[in-house]
């Protein structure tokens, strides 16, 4: 079987890396000060997109009693607001669960570490759930449009929670116990998995084509907070 030809990158830079296990050197504060200082802009920015998905809500309902009416159009404006509506509840996820990845939540406070890390499934919740029930309940929908939008709204609900929920939180005090663990260590971990990954040829590296090679925080705030089942000792 033919090996297959990766590049290593260097997770702070870009640049390509020639010999791996190279020396890692920090240039960003990974302090909880600095690294919530960081996130703070990833959770405005979120905030900002769930209030657009909480206006595009109120837009639906809005052509619902017929505030908002467009003639022979007026379907596709509700179709187009749920669509707008899921697309900014789960790019606003995305932001809010880059943000956690960087500046997690205490496991001190069980509801508190919840509600922070499962945010966007409550924001998915809000703005879906209400609209489902208002058309199940609605007397005054004609049935077609009642047959198109309801299976639109639900599967919105549905991707949306889907996309929103935070499936492999950390928590702060278990990033700074791994942070600790392995100080000063490079680490390895791609473009699309969940783990760091100690050996740079381990088996579960071998079919990525770009592999960054970076700090232990690096690969924290990348997300990357899942220990290799092959190659990290637990
Ligand atoms: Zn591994």
């Amino acid at each position: 079987m033919a090996v297959k030809e990766r590049k290593f990158v260097k997770a702070s830079s870009g640049e390509a890396v020639k010999t791996t296990k190279s020396k890692t050197e920090e240039k960003v504060s990974y302090t909880k000060e600095a690294r919530h200082e960081r996130a703070t802009g990833k959770r405005i920015i979120a905030i900002v997109f769930w209030v657009l998905a909480i206006a595009c809500e109120v837009v639906f309902f809005l052509t619902l009693n017929k505030t908002i009416y467009i003639k022979n159009y007026q379907l596709y404006v509700q179709i187009g607001a749920l669509v707008l509506d899921l697309i900014f509840v789960i790019i606003g996820s995305q932001f809010w669960k880059r943000a956690n990845d960087v500046d997690p939540a205490s496991d001190a406070n069980s509801v508190k570490f919840f509600l922070q890390n499962q945010m966007g499934l409550i924001v998915s919740i809000l703005a879906f759930v209400p609209i489902v029930i208002v058309l199940l309940t609605n007397k005054d929908l004609d049935k077609k449009t009642k047959q198109v939008l309801v299976p639109v709204a639900a599967v919105a609900l549905v991707l949306a929670s889907l996309l929103s929920i935070d499936w492999n939180p950390i928590s702060e005090e278990e990033y700074q116990a791994t942070a600790q663990a392995l100080k000063g260590e490079a680490v390895y971990y791609t473009q699309f998995g969940k783990s760091y990954h100690l050996d740079p040829d381990c088996r579960a590296l071998k079919n990525s084509s770009v592999v960054y090679e970076g700090t232990i925080e690096e690969a924290l705030d990348a997300g990357r907070n899942d220990p290799c089942d092959f190659c990290v000792e637990q």
